[in-house]
């Protein structure tokens, strides 16, 4: 049990919020949306604890948080249609899906292992301060444990999160309380979710319809897994050993080519797991061998994650 520390939305409370986020912590702040669980989102061990701390049961990507359009263009691959966009909504509750850009520096786990990242510039102005202040990008979430509601004041955060993370920045109740619309651009405009900014708004400034894509979902089920998702190499799941030139992910000690957690920890499993399958994928290996997984806590995502890269591909 962590004691979580409420801060207040003052210089003392922004920078200690600076503080425990640089030292790998959780932090909950308030946006114009809801609150946001966040985390350094360079650092892989941070990114898995937002996993842990919600119960997150697999691992969907998440949306980075800015504090202007020029920090944005440090990740991804930025374009007229996406200037047009933060022109006319950002600062505000418009997330963008766009490529990830070489060299980003992000953890893989952000993303999912997707070659794109959903990123946007809050308004909420201790949103903004503290993300002036941090001068780092933000992994957030809504600070609420999975498959609860979302939360719009700093006692929903500490309702559900109290005891599993650093602190939480009380900046009153949020205004909107949906959550952003999600408009992907790494393709066709496509409206990945409905939310804050009205999808009319979004087409006036388009001058064009928007293709609709209801269920965001769908981009992690099996079907719709990239080659950025899976590895290209056949998975084996459950395994002891290796067989016929495998190369073998292993998880506590034992004797293997990459190690997901010597001591066998689970957040730390979670922090690794997609730069070691994309490192092993690297190696050329016939097939990869994977030790079993604990089946609990962050062990179930991981599991998740690694059912689907071994499932039969389409
Ligand atoms: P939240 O839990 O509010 O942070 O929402 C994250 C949402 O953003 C999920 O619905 C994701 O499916 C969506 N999302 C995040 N990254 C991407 C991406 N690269 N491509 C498409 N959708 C994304
Ligand atoms: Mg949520």
């Amino acid at each position: 049990m962590l004691a979580t520390e409420t801060l207040l939305p003052d210089d003392v409370g922004i920078a200690r919020a600076c503080e425990v986020l640089a030292g790998g912590g959780l932090v909950a702040f308030p946006t114009e949306t809801v609150y946001g669980l966040g985390a350094d989102a360079r650092d892989d061990m941070a990114v898995a604890r937002i996993f842990d701390a919600k119960g997150r049961p697999r691992f969907n990507p998440l949306i980075v948080h800015v504090a202007s359009p020029e920090r944005a263009k440090h990740y991804v691959e930025w374009s007229d249609m996406a200037d047009r966009m933060a022109r006319a909504f950002w600062p505000g509750p418009l997330t963008l899906v766009l490529p990830l850009r070489d060299g980003h520096g992000l953890s893989p786990l952000v993303t999912a292992g997707l070659p794109t990242l959903a990123i946007r510039v809050p308004t909420h102005p201790l949103a903004s301060e503290l993300l002036n202040r941090y001068d780092g990008p933000l992994a957030a979430p809504s600070a609420n444990p999975s498959g609860r509601i979302s939360p719009t004041s700093a006692g929903h955060v500490l309702d559900g999160l109290k005891g599993r993370i650093e602190a939480v920045l009380d900046g009153g109740p949020c205004e909107v309380g949906v959550e952003s619309t999600i408009l992907g651009l790494a393709g066709e405009p496509t409206l990945l979710r409905p939310g804050g900014i009205p999808a009319e708004e979004i087409e006036a400034v388009l001058n064009a319809p928007l293709r609709l894509q209801a269920d965001t979902d769908a981009l992690t089920a099996p079907g719709q897994m990239s080659s950025h998702y899976a590895p290209g190499a056949p998975v084996r799941l459950n395994a002891t050993s290796r067989e016929n030139g495998e190369l073998l992910l292993g998880f506590g000690h034992m004797d293997c080519d990459l190690n997901l957690s010597e001591r066998g920890n689970l957040t730390e499993a979670a922090a690794n797991l997609f730069r070691a399958l994309h490192d092993l994928d690297a190696q050329n290996a016939p097939a990869i061998a994977v030790a079993p997984i604990p089946d609990i806590g962050l062990g179930r995502a991981i599991n998740d994650r690694l059912r689907r890269a071994a499932a039969p591909r389409t």
